[in-house]
């Protein structure tokens, strides 16, 4: 039987419920303990699809092509189980399929209410997510809540794991609460008051925690833990101490250190081995001993907010660690590049153009692709970044001089990117597409296998086959392939059921790193030996960087 194990969280946001959540998923992975998480949005937007990146961070994308709250990231990344559909539902979702009962006559003329319909509701919900009564039923189900107790909007998922664990009996769930505790420069002090009274409002709505994980920007000493557990009711064991570190890698062993996995095990009734974190230890070792650093200049639109990239972020740092070498992003915004100054690039050690919606920064981004190409920078485009990269060359190589995405001009003369319905009329004109369209429907999304060139960079990364992920709606017009190719841009890959492109590149002979492609490789990053097409990127960056000193330095030696 499934057993399941509620991370609520209290005071503030972004206190790192998910990372808390992975890592308690992590070690008891580690145990041999078949696990899963899961995440409750509290908001009424069917998906984050439609969120802007501005307030939501990235919108990841599972395998099965949901496109899920970012947290999923970080579970792919801390455990092996694969993230799908079902591991991640919104309040939106589960009011989406009551309604839709109702209207089906399900409830059989009862009053459809929030208690136990909604309710009920959210448990079906959670019980999928464990893959209860399938072959993918999971020992553990970790369900992280999200939003912070004492909001309206997460009552009703509190309420449903309250009756849950109820239903379930004594020894099959537990909860798992998340909270702050300041520290209060002027009175020299960390303050537990908070912490008091978040899980006050929690027994209020009938939940005792097992285990609260104290945020402080320290370790929290055994005095101030004896009082928060006196006045808590939890045991000063369960009172475990989550300080800030340098890395999210580093989170595991510190939970284990302070016994999170014994307590859940105990209180869960489950026997198993001990929990081996080797692996993570020698991750953070690799991360604290890097032999080499290097620079990337990512050229977005989203650059006050890291938090839009994150899973680039984390790839980049993958493959880094894998090369020994420390990654620092430096991010350049694309609407201030100019012709006159996109020459600043020269001073990085690689280009990287991710993904992205709208026109805003987008010539910015086609400079960027220009100057990459013409000075031999490694260069990654990602998405939106393969598409410009595609655009610029149409322009600059293949004698298309207004080429474009019909995304960013509709009425371009070459829409070397437009939609499939545009670049398929057999007459060559533009169709638009309707206006109707759903914006949470229309996007290709979600893995697909593409076949690959044998003698490309990307056949020797990936081999003859490539299967990643995607989430975009243009795509490379099949009617202007033969002019790019013929002026020397290689499609290194095309899908195998649709026949789209799937990857540009540029010869060897004529640059030394320049890839496009249409997927999202960081979505299947993990910091077990990084990800092919990262490492291949980053170690070119390298070469390049070590070329590039070599220059310095020879013209010192000559002066
Ligand atoms: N805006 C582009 C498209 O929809 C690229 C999307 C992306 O980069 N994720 O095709």
């Amino acid at each position: 039987m499934t057993k399941y194990v509620f991370v609520t969280g209290g005071v503030v946001s972004s206190l790192g419920k998910g990372i808390a959540a992975a890592s308690l998923a992590a070690i008891l992975e580690s145990r041999g303990i078949k696990v899963t998480l899961i995440k409750l949005d509290p908001y009424l937007n069917v998906d984050p699809g439609t969120m802007s990146p501005f307030q939501h961070g990235e919108v990841y994308v599972t395998e099965d092509g949901a496109e899920t709250d970012l947290d999923l990231g970080h579970y792919e990344r801390f455990i092996t189980t694969r993230m799908k559909k079902a591991n991640n539902f919104t309040t939106g979702q589960i009011y989406k399929s009551v309604l839709e009962r109702e209207r089906r006559g399900d409830y059989l003329g009862k009053t459809v209410q929030v208690i136990p319909h909604v309710t009920n509701e959210i448990q079906e919900f959670v019980k999928r997510g464990a893959g209860v009564g399938t072959e993918h039923e999971v020992d553990v189900a970790i369900v992280e809540i999200g939003g912070t107790v004492g909001d309206i909007e997460s009552l009703p998922f509190l309420e449903a794991v309250r009756q849950m664990s109820l239903r379930m009996g004594p020894n099959n769930s537990a909860f798992v609460h998340l909270t702050y505790v300041p520290w209060i420069a002027a009175a020299g002090e960390l303050k537990t008051k908070p912490t008091q009274h978040t899980a006050q409002k929690l027994r209020e709505i009938g939940i005792q925690a097992d285990v609260l994980l104290c945020r402080a920007d320290r370790r929290i000493p055994d005095e101030e833990r004896e009082k928060i557990s006196l006045f808590t009711n939890v045991p000063t064991w369960g009172v475990i101490s989550m300080w800030d570190v340098d890395t999210i890698y580093k989170v595991p062993r510190i939970l284990h250190e302070q016994g999170l996995d014994g307590l859940i095990c105990d209180k869960l009734r489950i026997h198993t081995p001990p929990a081996n974190l080797k692996r993570w230890d020698e991750l953070v070792r690799e991360f604290e001993h890097p032999e080499r650093e290097i620079t990337i200049a990512m050229c977005g639109k989203y650059t006050d907010l890291s938090d839009s990239y994150k899973s680039l972020n984390e790839a980049l740092r993958h493959a880094g660690m894998h090369s020994h070498a420390k990654v620092l992003i430096e991010y350049v915004d694309s609407e201030t590049l100019t012709a006159d100054n996109v020459q600043q690039l020269a001073a990085f050690d690689a280009v990287l153009v991710p993904g992205g919606f709208g026109k805003r920064g987008v010539e910015g981004k086609v400079l960027a692709a220009k100057f990459a190409r013409e000075s031999k920078l490694p260069y990654l485009g990602i998405c939106l970044g393969m598409q410009v990269a595609t655009i610029e060359f149409a322009r600059h190589q293949a004698g298309l001089e207004k080429a474009n995405s019909t995304e960013f001009e509709p009425d371009t003369p070459h829409p070397v990117i437009a939609l499939i319905e545009e670049w398929q009329d057999a007459d060559g004109s533009i169709q638009k597409r309707s206006s109707s369209s759903d914006l949470g429907g229309t996007m290709r999304l979600g893995a697909q296998s593409s076949d690959v060139k044998s003698g490309t960079l990307a056949h020797e990364i990936y081999g003859d086959v490539v299967t990643e992920r995607h989430r975009h709606r243009y795509e490379a017009n099949v009617n202007y392939l033969d002019q790019l190719g013929a002026a020397g841009l290689v499609i290194s890959a095309i899908t195998q059921r649709e026949k789209l492109t799937e990857i540009v590149e540029l010869p060897r002979s004529v640059h030394p790193w320049f890839m496009g492609v249409q997927f999202h490789p960081e979505f299947k990053s993990t910091p077990w030996g990084g990800h092919p097409l990262f490492n291949s990127f980053i170690s070119a960056a390298l070469a390049h960087q070590r070329e590039r000193l070599q220059i310095v330095g020879s013209e010192k030696a000559a002066a």
